[in-house]
This record gives C-alpha cells, sequence and structure tokens, in this order.
C-alpha cells in the first residue's frame, strides 16, 4: 500500500498543510525494511545484548529462560502484542538464540487449512519455538487444534468419514509457542489464557531508537553523526521498523545531494522533509486522518468506519497502523462514540482550537 497525496483528495482542507512540501509519501505498512535481504538479516538483533529498550521485558524473560534451563523443561508460551515493527518477531528469534534451539515463523494467515496446523506442529523437534504472527487472525479450526497441543502436547486427528469417523491422540513433541499480535483484545478468551507470559511491547525513546540507527548504520556502512541520528530518531513514531528505513532513505539522499557526506541534522532533516515526514514523525495519512476530523467532523467524535471510508484505508490498517502513534502522542482521543482530536493536533496541524465547535482558522 503506498499511501499518495491523491487519496485525500476529497477532504475538506481549511487551514492546515497549506504549505505541505512537495514530498513523496511512506509506506507505513511494508513489513520489510526495502534493504537487500542479507542487510535486513544483519540488521535484525540476535542477542539480548543487541536488542535495544523493551528493558522490563527484556529482565522478565532472561529470568524466565534461565529458570526453564535449570528445570530443563520447554519456556513456558509467550504471547507479545503491540503495534508492528516493535520488534516482537525479532524478541522471538533472540529468546530461540539465547536458549540455542530453533525458531519456525509463520503467521495465522496461513494456517487457514487443518492440515497447516498440523503439519507444522508434527514437524517441530523437541524444545524448538513455534512463532505466530498476527495470531489474533486464527481460525477457529485451527485454534482448537492447537489448545491440547500447547497445553498437554497432544493433537487429535480424526481419520474416516461420517459414520467411521474415528479420533486418534497423537503426541507433538514439546514445544514453545510465542504469539505476535497488534491487538491482544481480538484473541479468544480460551487462547489467551493458554500463555503462561503476555507481554506489551512499548514505543521507543528516542534515545533508544538512536541507539538502532546508530548500530544499523554501523552494520550498513553509512556515516552519521550523533544530532543526525537523533533527527532521524525523533521522526520515527517511536518504531526500530521506521527508523531502519529511513536511514536508508537518509543515506540515498546523502549520496545524491550531498556526494555521500556523512548524514548531519541538516541533511537528516531535510531527507525527511522530502519524505513528508513532519517533526513529530507523521506522515502524509496521519495529517490527512486529523485535518478530516477536525475540518469535517468538528474536531469529532467519529466513527473509525466513516475515517475509513473518506480516507481510502481499511479499517484494520487505521487500528493498527495508524491510530497507535497519534495516541501514543496525545493526538487523537478514542471515546465510546468515535475517535476525538485532541487541542494538541489543532496546534501541530496550526488551526485554532474553541470550546464550542473545536475550530476556529489558523493560529496568528
Ligand atoms: P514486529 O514483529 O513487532 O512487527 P520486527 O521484530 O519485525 O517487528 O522488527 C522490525 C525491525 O526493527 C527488525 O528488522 C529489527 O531490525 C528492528 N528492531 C526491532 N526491535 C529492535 C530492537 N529492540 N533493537 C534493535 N532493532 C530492532
Amino acid at each position: 500500500m503506498i499511501i499518495s497525496d491523491d487519496n485525500n483528495k476529497n477532504i475538506k482542507n481549511k487551514g492546515a498543510s497549506n504549505d505541505a512540501p512537495k514530498c513523496k509519501s511512506q509506506d507505513l505498512e511494508a513489513k520489510e525494511v526495502d534493504f537487500d535481504k542479507t542487510y535486513e538479516k544483519n540488521i535484525r538483533p540476535k542477542t539480548f545484548e543487541e536488542y535495544i529498550g523493551q528493558s522490563a521485558l527484556r529482565d522478565t524473560l532472561k529470568i524466565t529462560i534461565e529458570a526453564s534451563k535449570k528445570r530443563n523443561v520447554p519456556l513456558d508460551h509467550l504471547l507479545f502484542y503491540g503495534p508492528p515493527g516493535l520488534g516482537k518477531t525479532t524478541l522471538a528469534g533472540v529468546i530461540a538464540n539465547e536458549i540455542g534451539v530453533n525458531i519456525k515463523i509463520t503467521s495465522a494467515p496461513s494456517l487457514e487449512r487443518p492440515r497447516d496446523i498440523i503439519g507444522i506442529l508434527m514437524s517441530l523437534k523437541g524444545g524448538e519455538i513455534l512463532f505466530i504472527d498476527e495470531i489474533h487472525r486464527l481460525n477457529k479450526v485451527a485454534e482448537e487444534i492447537l489448545y491440547p497441543a500447547m497445553e498437554d502436547f497432544f493433537i487429535d486427528l480424526t481419520t474416516g468419514k461420517s459414520q467411521s469417523v474415528k479420533t486418534m491422540r497423537v503426541p507433538v513433541p514439546k514445544f514453545t509457542l510465542i504469539g505476535a499480535t497488534t491487538k491482544a483484545g481480538a484473541l479468544s478468551g480460551p487462547l489467551r489464557d493458554r500463555f503462561g507470559i503476555i507481554h506489551r511491547l512499548e514505543f521507543y525513546t528516542i534515545d533508544e531508537l538512536a541507539q538502532v540507527i546508530k548500530r544499523s548504520a554501523k552494520i550498513l556502512n553509512i556515516k552519521i553523526d550523533d544530532e543526525g541520528a537523533k533527527e532521524i530518531a525523533s521522526r520515527s513514531r517511536a518504531t526500530p521498523r521506521i527508523a531502519n528505513r529511513l536511514i536508508k532513505r537518509s543515506a540515498d539522499y546523502a549520496l545524491v545531494k550531498f556526494d555521500g557526506k556523512i548524514i548531519t541534522k541538516q541533511i537528516a532533516k531535510e531527507a525527511l522533509d522530502s519524505l513528508c515526514i513532519d517533526n513529530l514523525g507523521l506522515v502524509t495519512t496521519d495529517r490527512a486522518l486529523l485535518e478530516l476530523i477536525i475540518n469535517n467532523y468538528d474536531g469529532g467524535p467519529v466513527g473509525v468506519e466513516t475515517l475509513s471510508v473518506a480516507l481510502g484505508e481499511d479499517v484494520r490498517t487505521i487500528e493498527d497502523v495508524y491510530e497507535p502513534f497519534l495516541l501514543q502522542k496525545g493526538l487523537i482521543a478514542r471515546t465510546n462514540r468515535g475517535r476525538r482530536a485532541t487541542k494538541l493536533a489543532y496546534k501541530h496541524l496550526g488551526i485554532r482550537y474553541t470550546e464550542q465547535n473545536g475550530q476556529m482558522g489558523l493560529f496568528d
């Protein structure tokens, strides 16, 4: 999905973004950082040492891993939740590496048929980790197959048809399931209850992201100074995947426009302006969403379905990709009647806020 300014032509534009830069909008949904695959692999942390931030979670995990090693039992099943790009898959890989076991990575939408989940469970070896991304999208049948596998390490296989149907109880190797989801609330109760540890991944601080950026730059042989790293960090939506993408884009910019000069604050700023990323890290669609609530719905509340139609984005993308950061920044608030733009959103877009209807005109 490429976010384009054309999506937003139907939005009444009172005041905001009247000096919108000529820039190329960003695809926040892309899972891969668009490097060469080997680079992507190289910059992904493999140990707790390399894994930046999430210190509370790291400490909990280190103790859990140590305890399971001492007891000589597989690690409890783990559920990680939080917005995309915060490091759930990376952390699962780190855990496997720290324990010294293999990890099989799959995602719920690719486990559509019963034989998909059965096949993967049967292929596991003792102690291995099964990582299921987007686990809230697992269908009912797959979930039911997973329950006894998670709890008692067996699956019920049925053979034959109608009258002659037989159920066989088949053991599966002891494994650890790591589930990842952007929506913990969408998981069924019985599935959620089968995880021993459920943990939310936090957004990253600017300092943590600057560390991510400097680490990746070193691996990728990109020259960047501290201020340049901080500038990119502050516009990366508190998300390492985006920080990694923006360092690559900034390096391209520095190469083409500045003959490969070291990325300074000024070069980073220019590069990111050219990508329509503002000083808070908002992209065109974020701003369009805020403008829509303010200009067309007097600041809200407005339902996410209405926003979805007007923006041409699906509800899931708005909820999973855009909203978490806008909520975290305090630019929108969720009410039971829909989304509301906060005073901060008016301020950020340069629109005057009044109590009566949310807005009047431009800031002076
Ligand atoms: P998620 O599974 O939550 O969507 P990923 O684990 O795929 O996110 O992380 C996206 C990218 O961000 C990875 O390629 C990785 O290089 C980087 N990354 C994630 N978490 C960290 C971290 N804590 N420290 C350094 N880099 C990270």
